[in-house]
């Protein structure tokens, strides 16, 4: 029988959860979320780039916990915005901001720009608890759209538009979103080297120390 290693997902965004459980589903590792231990310190996202986000959320979270962690960065990219809100897309309305909110800042900052490209970007980072980790990266390029359609996924998905399945990623299912989306690339990348990266993972744990109990 194969040995089953632990994965702790780390975010508490519910769609990025059910996005990277819905594409690990078929594989020998038991998926695990933060929700599921008791409250853990947050991490302060105060990277410059999604890679640093990333490596920080998967390290502290591994490190924390003691079980490899796997964190995911992501974000909007807007061209007629200058990039924003890049990193800052989740917070880009406020912190306590809906997703709704964040959207209907975003068409109000759009308004009559001609330039409507857009890409998400994302960085997947696979840290143990030594410190080691990989990283991946994908990123899928789209339109930002006049109105908000569809009411599947989250966050920005309402308004970012697919030109080859002319829909908007809201208006796609679970799956169709994940065969083309930046989370679902980068996740494709990580699940064609999944027995590498197993390994990897268990060369990189920490040995648990045995402690034999004597009976005298
Ligand atoms: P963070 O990676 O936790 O900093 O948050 C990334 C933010 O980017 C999310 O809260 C969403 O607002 C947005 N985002 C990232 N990936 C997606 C996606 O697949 N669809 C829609 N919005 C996304």
């Amino acid at each position: 029988m194969r040995e089953v290693t632990t994965l702790v997902i780390a975010t508490k965004n519910k769609g990025k959860t059910a996005e990277i459980r819905n594409l690990l589903k078929d594989f020998p590792v038991n998926i695990m979320s933060i929700a599921d231990f008791g409250p853990i310190p947050p991490v302060e996202e105060n990277g410059t780039t999604f890679d640093e986000n990333a490596y920080k959320k998967a390290s502290f979270t591994s490190r924390v916990l003691g079980f490899p962690a796997l964190a995911d960065d992501s974000g909007l990219i807007v061209d007629a915005l200058g990039g924003a809100p890049g990193v800052y897309s989740a917070r880009y309305a406020g912190e306590k901001a809906s997703d709704d909110e964040r959207c209907a800042k975003l068409l109000q900052e759009m308004e009559g720009k001609t330039d409507r490209k857009a890409a998400f970007e994302c960085v997947i980072s696979i840290a143990v608890p030594t410190g080691p980790a990989l990283t991946y990266e994908a990123r899928c390029e789209g339109l930002i759209v006049e109105k908000p359609a569809g009411s599947n996924g989250f966050g920005y998905d309402p308004i970012f538009y697919y030109p080859p399945l002319n829909k908007t990623f809201a208006e796609l299912t679970i799956e169709e979103k994940s065969k083309v989306s930046h989370r679902g690339k980068a996740l494709g990348e990580i699940i064609s080297e999944f027995d590498n990266l197993l390994t990897w993972i268990r060369q990189n744990l920490p040995v648990q120390e045995k402690f034999l109990c004597e009976n005298k």
